[in-house]
């Protein structure tokens, strides 16, 4: 667990996410499904060639300046024993919640111009979040 814990933005997060700072090539994501607390461990295996892309998050939908890692979680169960994994697009700091509330600047350009509320912003992250996490443990 990252050791800031009580230090984080908790009324700001949609999903906590943490890179392992022992290994930056893995990190972690914990969300709330259907009531109760569901975890990820992800692996980042571009890590190295994060910070050469400028894709977007397909959680938050920026392209954040500190760069899009494509992470990769392994199937729960079976599916995941016999080598299954899921991938997604994520914002290589995991501040996707900050980005959507305008609190972390993810650089020039990195936001498309929404008419969305903020709540129907934070809707639509936690929904990818809740998503990428059922297809991993379902
Ligand atoms: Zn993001």
């Amino acid at each position: 667990m990252p050791r800031d814990l009580a230090g984080r933005p908790w009324d700001d997060l949609d999903f906590l996410g943490w890179r392992d700072p022992q290994s930056p090539a893995r990190a972690y994501l914990v969300t709330e499904l259907a009531g109760r607390p569901a975890a990820v461990a992800l692996r980042c295996p571009d890590a190295a060639a994060r910070h050469l892309r400028r894709n977007m998050c397909s959680i938050c939908l920026t392209a954040p300046q500190a760069g899009v890692s494509l992470m990769v979680a392994p199937k729960a169960g079976r599916a995941g024993q016999q080598g299954n994994s899921v991938g997604t697009y994520l914002c290589s700091d995991l501040a996707c919640s900050l980005y959507v509330r305008g609190k972390k600047d993810p650089g020039p350009g990195a936001r498309l111009q929404e008419s969305l509320t903020l709540q129907e912003k934070t809707a639509r992250t936690l929904a990818a979040v809740a998503a990428f996490v059922a297809k991993v443990t379902g």
